[in-house]
């Protein structure tokens, strides 16, 4: 049942020896690099001061702008020893690079098995990776977890439904990473040419890469009859394999023997408890090439600290709800864009896309959704429509208290993106 069980079942104080001993090396290993030998000495902090874990906040924070501006610094190898490098999607701006030994590939891909392992996939499995094969590490890291793992790895790539359908079909795929929003888009695929997804071998799902909501989940498993993950990661700590969820789907559990985790306020830095939402901020226990320290993520989640059924000892994370630089203030109240995808997912009528963009008219904040309608609902008549399109309108201004223009939009029409989806598009006037 567990792939590592004497890592992943470790006594709360173990993990603690383990976490200060890797915490030590980490440091006095990245302080060989130009970059924290800099930082680590205007701070003052050297690795024989960090006596207890939480002596940590004597390390200033690293960010996205430090690794843009100064990431080849951060090496503490010779490139002869660089075997391979990622980029971050550029979720916001340009990307960053991160830089791999052969032992982080190594540890990265054991770190990705032990989460799929997790789920249930065994040899045997027949795993289709549907993600982009390149620069993002969605692709190549899953690869190397599902080859680790012993399971049969299809180099499906992104996009293209038609194909990707016909990969199920022939080798009976029981595997699947994907990204949640194509994963409804597939839909349609398989609608098209008369098919139903249930009746495939597919027992299990990975969906990660971009927030989605629990509805959008439900959505998922009950449309292709599988249990999907949620599996987070981010390029600056390799890649996926940074937090998953076991069978009991209810938390991501944090490989916390690789990466240390801190959950703070964004305006003050300080620590928030259990349950309360934080920004996350971790640091690489293990990695060899490229260890960050401190490294803000600006991704915002809560943690649980409570046992699991599964018996894993690792903290665990609530889904992610969005990034502090991803909260829209509109007419003045704070909205994150994961409101919106629960509330429309929730509607059968609504269909696998929408889009919103915010704008000012007259001085006013003008909040605009287009929503994509299922097709069998699309064909109903107008008076029907009208009912639909209030009802939606008013869904949304409850959970947001903001009342929205919502555009009833045919399926399948409003642009889509091979990777990461962009659902929000903030015109305003900077
Ligand atoms: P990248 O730099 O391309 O690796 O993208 C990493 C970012 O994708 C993270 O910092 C998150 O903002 C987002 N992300 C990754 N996995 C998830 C997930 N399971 N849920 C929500 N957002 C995610
Ligand atoms: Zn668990």
């Amino acid at each position: 049942m567990y792939w590592d069980a004497s890592i992943e079942t470790i006594k709360p104080a173990d993990l603690q020896v383990l976490q200060l001993r890797r915490l030590k090396e980490t440091i006095s290993r990245a302080a060989l690099s130009p970059f924290y030998g800099q930082r680590l000495a205007q701070a003052g902090v050297s690795a024989a001061q960090i006596n207890r874990l939480d002596d940590i906040r004597r390390i200033p924070f690293t960010t996205k702008d430090d690794l843009r501006a100064r990431g080849r610094e951060m090496l503490t190898v010779p490139l002869t020893e660089i075997v391979r490098l990622h980029a971050s999607s550029g979720t916001t701006g340009q990307a960053t690079v991160i830089y791999y030994t052969r032992g982080d590939i190594k540890a990265w891909a054991d770190l990705v098995a032990r989460s799929m392992y997790m789920t249930g996939v065994r040899p045997g499995d027949v795993f289709q990776n549907m993600m982009g094969y390149g620069l993002f590490t969605g692709g190549l890291g899953f690869h190397y977890g599902g080859e680790r793992l012993g399971a049969l790895t299809i180099p499906a790539g992104a996009g293209n439904s038609t194909r990707q359908l016909q990969l199920l079909q022939q080798f009976g795929s029981t595997v699947v990473h994907i990204i949640p929003s194509f994963a409804l888009y597939l839909l349609n695929t398989f609608a098209k040419h008369g098919l139903d997804p249930r009746d495939l071998p597919l027992r299990i799902a990975f969906i990660g890469a971009e927030p989605h909501s629990e509805e959008m989940r439900r959505r998922i498993e009950a449309a292709y009859g599988l249990k999907a993950y949620n599996s987070y990661g981010l390029s600056e700590m390799n890649g996926p394999g940074v937090a998953f969820e076991c069978p009991e789907q209810n938390g991501l559990h944090v490989w916390e023997d690789s990466f240390l985790l801190e959950v703070v306020q964004p305006q003050t830095l300080e620590p928030v408890g259990p349950g309360e939402v934080g920004e996350l901020v971790f640091t690489n226990l293990t990695r060899q090439g490229m260890p960050l320290l401190r490294y803000r993520t600006r991704d915002l989640a809560s943690f649980d600290d409570r046992p699991c059924a599964c018996g894993r000892s690792f903290r665990r994370l609530s889904r992610i709800q969005g990034r502090s630089d991803d909260m829209l203030i509109v007419k003045g109240v704070n909205i994150f864009p994961l409101q919106i995808d629960q509330v429309l997912m929730a509607m059968p009528e609504v269909g696998s896309h929408y889009l919103v963009e915010v704008s000012r008219e007259d001085f006013s904040d003008l909040m605009h959704v287009k929503v994509e309608v299922q097709a069998n609902f699309f064909q109903e008549d107008l008076k029907y429509l009208t009912r639909l399109q209030k009802r939606i309108t008013e869904a949304l201004k409850n959970e947001l208290l903001v009342t929205p223009r919502v555009e009833l939009v045919e399926p399948n029409i409003l642009p889509r993106s091979e990777g990461k989806t962009q659902r929000v598009v903030d015109k305003r006037p900077k």
